[in-house]
């Protein structure tokens, strides 16, 4: 299952539905990388909401 994330202007990135990829993914800021954007705590904690909401 994948959470697929897409920045204002079109650029997207996925990532797995998975607690630990999430977590892998802020530490190592892959996804600001790939978006080429500032990613907010409070992003990372509603992308946990969608994880654990099953
Ligand atoms: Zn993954």
């Amino acid at each position: 299952m994948l959470i697929y994330l897409v920045k204002c202007g079109g650029r997207g990135a996925y990532i797995c539905k998975d607690i630990k990829c999430l977590e892998k993914v802020q530490k190592s800021k892959r996804l600001e990388r790939i978006l080429d954007t500032k990613i907010p705590d409070e992003i990372y904690e509603k992308l946990r909401g969608v994880i654990f909401d099953k």
